[in-house]
Parts: C-alpha cells; structure tokens; sequence
C-alpha cells in the first residue's frame, strides 16, 4: 500500500461486480488511501455492490442512472451534502443493446445508436457539468475507453463510434475544466471479461487474439487497469490531462498483427 491518494475523497460510477474494471480502480484507490463514494444501476446491483463497499470501508452508496439527469442531480447532491467537495471522479459505464454487437455496424439503429451515444459518451459530459461545481480544488476525472474507437476491431460497432466521441469529449472537456484545475483523460484498456464484455459477439476470440499479438504476450486485468488509473487520478499524474491512455500490454503498437487464434 501507499500514501498517493491520502486524503482524496472521489466518486467511481459503474461498479457492477468484482469483474468490473471500477472495481480493480477501487482497489488501487483505497490501497492508496483515499476515501470513496460508490454508485451503482439500481437495486439488481446495489446487492451486489453493499458487500464490495463493505471490503474497502466504503459508506456511501448512491443509485444513479446515468440516462435520467435527476438521478444524476440527486446522486450529486448527496456527495455534495456529504462531503462539499471531491478531488476524483472515475467513469467506467458503457451500454449499447447486445443485438447490434454482431454483425454489420451499417444496421445500427437510430435508437440504439442515440441510447448507446447517450448512455456511453454524453453521461461523461453530464456528471463533469455536476463535478465540476463540486472539484472546488482541482481534480481528477477519468473515463474509460477502446481501441475500437480507433480501428475496427469485429463485432465493437456502433460502441466503437461511440467510444470514439467519447475520446473527444475527453479532450474538450480538459480544455474547458483545465483552468480550474481539473485534469481529464482516458484510460483506453485492452479487452478483459467482463458483464459488459460478455455483450460483444465472439469476445473469447478476440482475448486469445489480443493475447497473442500484444508485445506483452498476455491480456491486462482489473489491477493493471487499477494501477493506470491511479497514476492518472493521484499527483503522479499531475501534469497530464486530456490523455488518452493505453493499457492494453501494447497492443495498440503493432501495425502487422500475424498470430491468429485458431482453436477457440
Ligand atoms: P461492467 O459491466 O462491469 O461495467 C459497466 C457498468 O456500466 C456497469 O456497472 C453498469 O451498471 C453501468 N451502466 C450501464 N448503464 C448504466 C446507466 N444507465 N446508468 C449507470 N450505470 C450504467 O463492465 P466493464 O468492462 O468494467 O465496463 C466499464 C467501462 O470500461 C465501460 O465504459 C466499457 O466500455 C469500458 N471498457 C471495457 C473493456 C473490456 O474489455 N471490458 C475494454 C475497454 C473499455
């Protein structure tokens, strides 16, 4: 353990299980010694969030629905109403509907395509416009996101459009906040199982296929993850912002991909 995030308070939204890449985050954070609030999708999750929270000391648990902005009003005044301020924030929710995981992009749908732009980039923006009020000594935010923003990678779709106006909303969002102090970036993760994961057609391919080529030779887990973020949410990462991180063993790097994954 270490002292980096002593005395950070901060909000980590989209911890469904202990499979969650918010979880690996919260880990690292609460090894570092900050002080965190977590919220969670309704009460399916909330069960499965209590016994997480009550691993790390963490006391405060809020529902927030990231569609609906009263919920993510009520979800702020409660911090505010707890704390009156906080110094990080890590955003790690992503939804699009299973269906137009598979198969061509070109089919996406208008709704899905709106709910997906909606849940997945926008609700970055909208908690940073409630964070921002509450960041009253600077801070740190962060976001997660994917290679499929970048480069078509199979079956990602519309998530991939989505992930890629996420990745500029990061940037725009770090030239507005950053004269406050607030610092804005992205963590870009290589694939790892997850609930959201499990969502995305033939994902058991694609994890032995980036563990093939990635120069590591290996996928990242949870706690890589953790350890990035940690970097990015605590002083160590004081002088970046609108950065776009890749935690990925690499994988990002290589322009001839040629170890395919044939027994799977
Ligand atoms: P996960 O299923 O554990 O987390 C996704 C979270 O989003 C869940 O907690 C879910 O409750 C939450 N969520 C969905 N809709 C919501 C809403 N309307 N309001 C509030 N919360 C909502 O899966 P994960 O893989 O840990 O996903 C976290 C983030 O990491 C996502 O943005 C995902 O796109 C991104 N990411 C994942 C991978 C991967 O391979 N797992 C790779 C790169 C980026």
């Amino acid at each position: 353990s270490n002292n980096l995030m002593a005395g950070k308070r901060g909000l980590i939204m989209g911890l469904a299980n202990d499979k969650s890449i918010a979880w690996g985050i919260a880990k690292a954070c609460a090894d570092a010694g900050a002080e965190m609030a977590f919220s969670y999708m309704g009460d399916a999750f909330k069960k499965r969030v209590e016994p997480l929270a009550e691993k790390l000391g963490v006391e405060t648990l809020i529902d927030c629905d990231v569609s609906d902005p009263d919920s993510i009003d009520k979800a702020f005044a409660e911090i505010e109403a707890k704390w009156g301020k906080i110094d990080f924030l890590v955003h790690a929710i992503g939804f699009s509907d299973k269906n137009e995981l598979r198969g061509r992009y070109v089919e996406t749908s208008k709704d899905n395509f709106l709910m997906t732009m909606d849940i997945s980039v926008y609700s970055f923006t909208a908690v940073m416009q409630r964070a921002e009020k509450l960041m009253k000594e600077g801070g740190s935010a962060l976001t997660l996101t994917y290679y499929g923003a970048e480069q078509v990678m199979p079956h990602y779709n519309v998530m991939g459009v989505a992930k890629a106006a996420l990745e500029a909303s990061v940037m725009y969002l770090a030239e507005d906040l950053g004269k406050d102090g607030i610092r804005v970036n992205a963590i870009s993760a290589g694939p790892i199982k997850t609930l959201a994961a499990s969502g995305i057609g033939d994902f058991r391919y694609i994890l032995k296929w980036n563990e093939l080529n990635s120069p590591l030779r290996r996928n990242v887990t949870i706690d890589d993850v953790g350890n990035s973020a940690l970097y990015l949410l605590s002083d160590l990462g004081s002088g970046v912002t609108g950065e776009n991180l890749h935690v990925d063993a690499g994988y990002h790097v290589v322009g001839m991909k040629a170890v395919d994954a044939p027994d799977i």
